[in-house]
């Protein structure tokens, strides 16, 4: 149950929330002999290890593989569902690299079969594609903690390296997709 009243829209983070963008790098990791640690931050580190900017290049290496990328359960259903409520593209808010623009709309366009929007952004500049009215569903614990210090509601999709010790307010944890679908008539409420 949401406490905090209802919300105009709902807005989508895509990797780690609606895609496994993450296990299509780990493949690629682990076909050259590299595994990912696991670990309670966002931030990946690999046995032996590599520097930063070689995972990195990983990373790209998986957004240009949009046709292989895992769709989460319950990620079309509930896109679909909000578009349902609210009758308005579904808009994705995205900190990929603005150069993957084509890969991640395509990447999109398999999950998302009504109308949506794209904004491509910085990690830190999300709050600019958020109202007020808005809640934003998202995987990274720092881009929730930095909204929630300007108001902006979450609903932070449980993770290993998500884990908040005394979360605000703002911040609502939830252990899936199917849970948010489930919340939709609350918190969309008119
Ligand atoms: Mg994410």
């Amino acid at each position: 149950m949401y406490e905090h009243g209802p919300v105009n829209n709902i807005k989508f983070d895509l990797d780690g929330v609606l895609i496994n963008f993450s296990h299509v790098a780990k493949c690629l990791l682990h076909a050259d002999g590299y595994s990912v640690n696991s670990t309670t931050r966002f931030k990946w580190t690999t046995t032996p290890a590599l520097a930063d900017s070689i995972i990195w290049d990983y990373f790209k290496e998986s957004y240009v593989l949009w046709r292989i990328t895992p769709i989460f359960d319950g990620a079309r259903e509930l896109v679909r569902a909000v578009y349902n409520y609210t009758g308005r593209p579904i808009s994705i808010i995205t900190a990929r690299p603005i150069d993957y623009a084509t890969e991640t709309f395509k990447v999109i366009d398999r999950v998302v079969d009504v109308p949506f929007s794209v904004a491509i952004t910085e990690g830190n500049q999300k709050y600019a594609h958020l109202d007020p009215g808005d809640i934003i569903v998202e995987d990274r614990r720092r881009t929730v903690l930095q909204l929630a210090e300007i108001g902006i509601r979450s609903i932070l999709v449980d993770k290993p390296y998500n884990q908040i010790k005394n979360p605000p307010p703002q911040i609502q944890r939830v252990r899936g997709l199917l849970e948010i679908e489930r919340m939709l008539p609350e918190l969309l409420e008119r």
